[in-house]
């Protein structure tokens, strides 16, 4: 089975912090796979598609660990969110490619050496490798002494909170959506309680019925709601990436 993809991820977005070689992602030979007996056909179209994506390539190439680093760096390339010095909290970090473009584009591995360092802060209740420059809290987001734990380690309020949560997909739609806006939820509620005021929130969710009412719970509390979809997400995702900044003083 041969699947082919255009190259998309053509602009350089420099090394991925802690690990890796900044280079120029290169065009690929596209990989056939072929069926072996006893692998499923979806297994076979999973591992076709990794090999031919060149998003998959391109952190490989650059030392992400993951193709998803690419979405943050298109958001952020856009609207400039991370910049050097802010406190940046990253919900459902593992295996740690936004991490890694969140240390990079806030300077956080200067922290302490006198420079205008900032501090990124990686949740997730999967273990992952340390990044360096980031603190690491292995956590349940909606566990209830996590919003405490992420406050004390960033030593003061957050300017930016990001969500890259996901469930375990079902592969059913409606209950993918559903549960992938209750990890919204949590990760907004996480977001009111450690947020300095100005601040932002970015997280990824399913499209479905629930994700208008979550859009206008945000527009309550923030000047500007946008909702994205980077290059970088598949077209046959129904995922999407709502950006919300200027969090509201509360009356
Ligand atoms: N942004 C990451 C990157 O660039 O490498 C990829 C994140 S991955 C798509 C989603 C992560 O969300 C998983 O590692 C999962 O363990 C985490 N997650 C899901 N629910 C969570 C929860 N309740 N608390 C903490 N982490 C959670």
């Amino acid at each position: 089975m041969t699947r082919r993809v255009p190259l998309r991820p053509g602009k350089r977005h420099g090394a991925a912090a802690g690990s890796g070689t900044p280079g120029e992602p290169s065009r690929a030979l596209t990989s056939r796979v072929e069926s072996a007996r006893g692998r499923r056909s979806s297994s076979t179209r999973w591992l076709s598609r990794q090999l031919n994506d060149p998003y998959v390539q391109a952190a490989q190439q650059q030392g992400y660990r993951s193709r998803a680093a690419f979405k943050l760096l298109e958001i952020d390339d856009r609207l400039r969110l991370l910049r050097p010095g802010l406190r940046v909290v990253d919900l459902g970090a593992a295996p740690g490619g936004w991490t890694q473009v969140a240390v990079q584009r806030v300077a956080a591995q200067q922290r302490g050496a006198g420079r205008a360092g900032g501090c990124v802060v990686a949740v997730d209740f999967r273990a992952m490798a340390a990044v360096p420059g980031a603190i690491h809290l292995e956590a349940d987001i909606t566990a209830e002494d996590t919003p405490a734990r992420i406050a004390d380690a960033l030593g003061g309020g957050a300017h930016l909170v990001l969500s890259d949560m996901a469930p375990d997909m079902m592969g059913e739609a409606t209950t993918d959506h559903l549960r992938s806006m209750a990890l919204g939820e949590a990760a907004l509620d996480l977001a009111m309680a450690i947020l300095a005021p100005g601040g932002g929130f970015v997280a990824k969710l399913l499209q479905g019925r629930d994700l208008p009412p979550f859009v206008t719970r945000l527009r309550a509390h923030f000047s500007a709601v946008r909702q994205m979809k980077p290059p970088a997400s598949r077209v046959d995702s129904s995922e999407v990436y709502v950006v919300a900044t200027g969090l509201r003083r509360p009356q």
